[in-house]
């Protein structure tokens, strides 16, 4: 989520959150409205009467370049998960324009984020786009949303669980570019971030006011910390490289952060392949993995998404350190583990039977 020029004398921040109704927004300029079918539907009351309306389809650079040349109007809003606010972030960033996100469910940070994940060469580059002026919550939205899929941006703080081991792990072995060193106050932090999700799974995955604020807080935080640390190692892991890796075998991929179509065009959510990502992980690493399947499960996190075949998953696993080798990804346990297809196949059996 953050670039390589990220240097210290210049920290990222957070967007403007406010909270208020979609239907009591006040819009005047011409709007350029980013969406998705579902997330538009979702936002139904919505008051803004867009001078474009556009349906976000795709998740490479030639797409969204493409999408930025015909976008006409004063103001860019990106209306949804991941992918829709994704896109609306670079085409606001290219054509010099500002930008709100409306976040119908929390199912990435990418809302919080100033870069656009792509999708390319089987891989996923940030590009540095912007981060939206201002970001608008609508509680009841959210709450609303379906229970599967609000808070499954939960998965990208649970996610420090595998990541913050392998940069440690990392560090352990004298692998960490010298602006990547661990100071144990961050690793305090992003321990900190972990065992409040942890210990409030239940009331996030209920979706109540209460829970889904405290999930975005906790994503905001932990934006923020990658911003304080200049590069994502804390919450970016394995895990993520697996997921990267396991969307070459979903036919039609199309999320950026959210929103990959399963071979049978079932929607499967970036949440959900961290989900699994994190339980094979985490095992892998020898950690106490049962205690992350009981929060997704809280969650109400679907880490076995239907889309994703076992054979998939083995596949994957076997290939996950030519892969981490082939797209030079930072060093974790992927780098070095060899999973043969046996422990691939005990690995799978054990998290998810
Ligand atoms: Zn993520």
């Amino acid at each position: 989520m953050l670039q390589d020029d990220c240097s210290y004398d210049k920290i990222g921040r957070l967007p403007n959150i406010v909270s208020c109704a979609f239907a009591d927004i006040s819009e005047k300029r011409d709007a350029i409205i980013l969406t998705t079918e579902p997330a538009w539907s979702a936002a139904s009351g919505i008051a803004i009467d867009p001078k474009q309306l556009i349906h976000v389809k795709g998740n490479t650079e030639a797409y969204m370049a493409a999408l930025t040349e015909v976008c006409e109007g004063e103001v860019v809003y990106g209306v949804g998960g991941g992918l829709a606010i994704d896109t609306a972030k670079y085409v606001a960033a290219t054509n010099g324009l500002p930008l709100v996100a409306l976040p119908t469910i929390l199912s990435t940070d990418a809302f919080l984020t100033d870069a656009t994940g792509v999708r390319e060469n089987g891989c996923v580059r940030y590009l540095a786009s912007k981060a939206p002026d201002t970001v608008i919550v609508d509680m009841d939205v959210l709450c609303n949303a379906p229970p599967a899929m609000r808070a499954s941006g939960a998965a990208d703080v649970l996610s420090i669980a595998t990541a913050m081991w392998d940069w440690q792990e990392a560090e352990k072995m004298d692998e960490n570019p010298r602006d990547q060193q661990i100071t144990p106050q961050t690793i305090d932090i992003g321990s900190t971030l972990l065992q409040t999700l942890l210990d409030n799974a239940r009331e996030i995955g209920r979706g109540t006011p209460t829970g889904l604020k405290l999930l975005l807080d906790l994503l905001c935080m932990e934006v923020q910390l990658c911003y304080l640390c200049g590069h994502s190692r804390v919450e970016e892991g394995s895990e993520h490289y697996f997921v990267y890796a396991i969307e070459n075998h979903l036919t039609s991929a199309e999320g950026t952060n959210t929103g990959n179509m399963g071979g049978d065009g079932e929607t499967v959510l970036h949440g959900e392949l961290v989900g699994l990502g994190i339980l094979l992980m985490s095992a892998l690493q020898s950690q106490p993995w049962a205690q992350y399947r009981h929060a997704l499960e809280c969650l109400q996190i679907n880490y076995r998404p239907h889309a994703v075949s076992t054979d998939a998953i083995a596949e994957t696993l076997v290939n996950l350190s030519d892969y981490v080798a082939q797209h030079q990804l930072p060093y974790t346990v992927a780098t070095t583990l060899r999973i043969t297809p046996d422990i691939a196949k005990r690995t799978i059996q054990t998290v998810l039977d």
